[in-house]
């Protein structure tokens, strides 16, 4: 059976699960009561890349966090909206992933996307390693790139929480 737009749309993409926008997502009491009694992992704070996603979907979609069931990113927002058609909200998809792709084959081993994120927000010391400055431009561009066309304006920068 072929996926609706909207899910076909998230089936290609996964960057609200991934890493590729988000540091972590919040969950509530009832959110951890639910994970924990089904055996899951329940922090105050899911880390990304959440452990739950396995390309290219979430594998607890049933009992998922209420922020994960509340979340739209703004390109599928406006494709639900009829203000962009599919071919251009795959397009967007694309590019972010091949933007972001481009800034992890500059990241030193053992940096992953979503922690050299997370340095450079939180001001850690490695965040100003000679070795990642390459990575740096790049990674600009690249969160240029989806605040423009995936966050809204009041986005925290590292979880799905409004800033
Ligand atoms: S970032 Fe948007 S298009 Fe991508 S998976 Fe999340 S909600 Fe779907
Ligand atoms: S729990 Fe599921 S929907 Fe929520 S961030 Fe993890 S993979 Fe994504």
């Amino acid at each position: 059976m072929k996926a609706d737009p909207a899910s076909a749309l998230c089936l290609s993409c996964g960057l609200c699960c991934d890493g590729g926008l988000f540091v972590w997502v919040s969950l509530n009491d009832s959110d951890r009561e639910r994970l924990r009694s089904n055996g899951l992992y329940a922090p105050e704070r899911l880390p990304h890349p959440c452990p739950n996603y396995s390309t290219p979907a979430c594998t607890i979609y049933a009992i998922r966090p209420r922020q994960c069931r509340e979340y739209r990113c703004e390109v599928l927002k406006a494709l639900g909206d009829g203000e962009l058609d599919e071919k251009v909200a795959h397009g967007l998809v694309a590019e972010a992933l091949t933007m972001r792709a481009r800034v992890t084959t500059l990241l030193p081993e053992g940096t992953s996307f979503a922690g050299f994120a997370e340095d450079l927000k939180t001001g850690a010391p490695e965040s100003r390693s000679p070795a990642r400055l390459p990575a740096l431009a790049r990674f600009l561009a690249y969160r240029m790139f989806v605040e423009r066309h995936f966050l809204s304006p009041d986005s925290h920068w590292l979880s799905r929480e409004k800033a």
